[in-house]
């Protein structure tokens, strides 16, 4: 990378603009690092993807996440951080120096604060992206009142996948939980709550071989194989719901920072990453709460944590 294009050198460079990085924008901006934030290519992050979010402070009849994120982006660019809209696409830091590369240009910084989150795991199918939106969903809290009476599918056997279960059951008429083995991963207690729940059914040792549906009418049934005995049915559904896990978006920095066995950013003293000045917070980081209110604290976390390390490098010089 070319570390000699002085103009884009920053003081700090926030790589993604979800919860996560744009609270650490304002946070730094507010404390004149001069941030400039690495925007990604879903401006906003996953909280663009919901509709209603009722658990945000500050929010008594709560805020749609485009508008929470919206408001949080016009909070920043208020306090002069800059924004662009570009995706990092490398990453090095092996030479004692933060740098970052998007198309054609390259950038070095003092602190680098990644916030580039997490993506919901797919099966892989053909027809998961064709008929997402149109009775695929990854998100039980954004869509669940759609189906409203109706059937619905849902994939998986961690926590997640009970939780989800659970949620729409409120709504859906029944829900038919898969799971590809004949144990859940979940937490005895959130097992517990599932199969007790007169609403829903669990398909044990069942895969998914096929969404079916059309055009029109969107997702209409499933085809499920039994992994045991090999038998092919189809169940009929207008929901198919995928709870199998996140990938944490962290490709860009494989081989530079230290990682768990699944990707996320392994840190430590708050928010610093295996590499002096490099900062992490949000989902990339945090597989386990998940949360807006959470990727946000940790957002804070990692600007401050940046900017005592600026202050202390400047006191050594
Ligand atoms: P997870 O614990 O990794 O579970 C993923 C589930 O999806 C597993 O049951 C797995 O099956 C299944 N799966 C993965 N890939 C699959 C595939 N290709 N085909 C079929 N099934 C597949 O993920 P999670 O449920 O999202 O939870 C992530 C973390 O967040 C966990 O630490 C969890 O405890 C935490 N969490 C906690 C709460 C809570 O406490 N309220 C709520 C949600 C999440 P196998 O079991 O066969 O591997």
């Amino acid at each position: 990378m070319n570390k000699e294009h002085k103009s884009n050198h920053f003081t700090q460079i926030i790589v993604g603009s979800g919860a996560a990085g744009l609270t650490a924008a304002i946070y730094s901006a507010r404390s004149g690092l001069d941030p400039v934030v690495f925007e990604g290519s879903m401006p906003g992050g996953q909280l663009t993807t919901t509709t209603e979010v009722e658990n945000f402070p500050g929010f008594e009849k709560g805020i749609l996440g485009p508008e929470l994120m919206d408001e949080m982006k016009k909070q920043a660019l208020r306090f002069g951080a800059r924004f662009l809209q570009k995706e990092v696409e490398k990453a090095d830091f092996s030479t004692g120096s933060l740098a970052v590369a998007s198309g054609d240009e390259s950038y070095t910084a003092d602190s680098v604060i990644i916030a580039t989150g997490a993506r919901p795991r797919f099966l892989g199918m053909e027809n998961e992206q064709r008929f997402i939106g149109r009775g695929v969903s990854t998100c039980a809290t954004c869509d669940a009142f759609f189906y409203r009476g109706k059937k619905v599918v849902v994939i998986g056997g961690g926590d997640s996948a009970m939780e989800e279960s659970s949620y729409i059951s409120k709504f859906a008429s029944s829900v038919l939980l898969v799971h590809r083995r004949d144990q859940l991963r979940a937490s005895r207690i959130m097992q517990d709550r599932i199969l007790n729940n007169p609403k829903i059914t669990v398909a044990w040792s069942t895969v998914v071989v096929d969404i079916i549906g059309s055009e029109e009418k969107g997702v209409e049934a499933v085809k499920l194989k039994n992994v045991k005995t090999g038998e092919l049915t189809r169940e009929s559904t207008d929901g198919f719901f995928l709870a199998i896990g996140h990938i944490p978006n962290t490709e860009v920095f494989k081989g530079q920072l230290e990682m768990d066995e699944q990707g996320y950013l392994l840190v430590k003293q708050g928010t610093a990453t295996s590499v002096p000045g490099a900062f992490a917070a949000g989902d990339v980081v945090d597989h386990r709460y998940r949360q807006a209110i959470t990727a946000a604290g940790m957002g804070c976390m990692a600007s401050l944590d940046a900017e005592k390390h600026l202050a202390d490098a400047e006191s050594r010089k």
